[in-house]
């Protein structure tokens, strides 16, 4: 028996391009590897990927861009990284499927979530790309609304270069320690970022937990849904 019989999995940009600009696809293998083995033990796993490896639109924006434009760019980076996650996932043996909240049916089914929910009982990865199609939003955002749509347990979010969240920013703080559990409400007294604020806020008034987790640590995806406490849940 696993913990989690519903996750839903938020990848950012970063995670795809190993810390630079692009695909690297010894990265995303090692990803899909990971991903393999949380379905194999029969989880259903559907995954919100973010396109900060391509564009991001308000760094655009600070360089000139109409903040709208550069978010559509920004969110057709992430469906590249889907499709480089579908193709490494369908090489372990996991059958996928993407969804994008943009419409380009020669590469993905639109957005449907009945049909995602469909798709992972029969043990098919469900990968969201685009965003929520939408400007101004973000993808982990897209994560919360996802999660709660699916019904999944919870949202985990990977990091990079970090592991958990801290009592202070641990790059500048050496006092700062990683919290193993948190509240949603002590989050915001405390002033910790968990998630950007309309995710937070989405999670909080919805009761969706979420684990902020480092995925650097080989393997935490599969601990975690079998009951391993690693990172850090935040949660009512
Ligand atoms: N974006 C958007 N609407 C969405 C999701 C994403 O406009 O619903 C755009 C936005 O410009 C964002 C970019 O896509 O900067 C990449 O997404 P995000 O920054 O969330 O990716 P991550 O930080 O997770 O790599």
């Amino acid at each position: 028996m696993t913990a989690y019989t519903r996750v839903l999995l938020k990848l950012s940009g970063e995670v795809f391009g190993g810390g630079s600009v692009g695909v690297d696809p010894d990265v995303v293998s090692k990803v899909a590897r990971q991903i393999a083995e949380v379905v194999r033990a029969g989880v259903n796993v559907s995954i919100v990927v973010g396109g900060g490896n391509f564009f991001r639109g308000a760094e655009m924006q600070q360089r000139g861009m109409d903040r709208a434009r550069a978010d559509y760019m920004g969110m057709l980076g992430t469906v590249m990284n889907c499709l480089a996650l579908q193709d490494f996932l369908e090489k372990e043996g996991i059958e996928t499927r993407v969804q994008t909240a943009i419409t380009m049916g020669q590469v993905a089914e639109p957005y449907i979530p009945r049909k995602a929910i469909r798709h992972m009982e029969k043990g098919r990865v469900v990968i969201f790309g685009a965003g929520a199609g939408m400007p101004f939003f973000s993808t982990d955002t897209v994560a919360a609304q996802r999660a709660l749509e699916t019904r999944s347990e919870v949202v985990l979010m990977a990091k990079q270069g970090v592991d958990g969240v801290y009592t202070a920013d641990p790059a500048k703080d050496p006092t700062a320690t990683k919290l193993d559990t948190l509240t949603f409400q002590e989050a915001l007294t405390r002033g910790l970022k968990v998630a950007d604020a309309t995710a937070f806020a989405l999670c909080m008034e919805n009761d969706m937990p979420l684990i902020v987790f480092g995925m650097e640590d080989e393997g935490a995806i599969l601990r975690i849904v079998q009951g391993e406490k690693i990172g850090t849940l935040v949660s009512s």
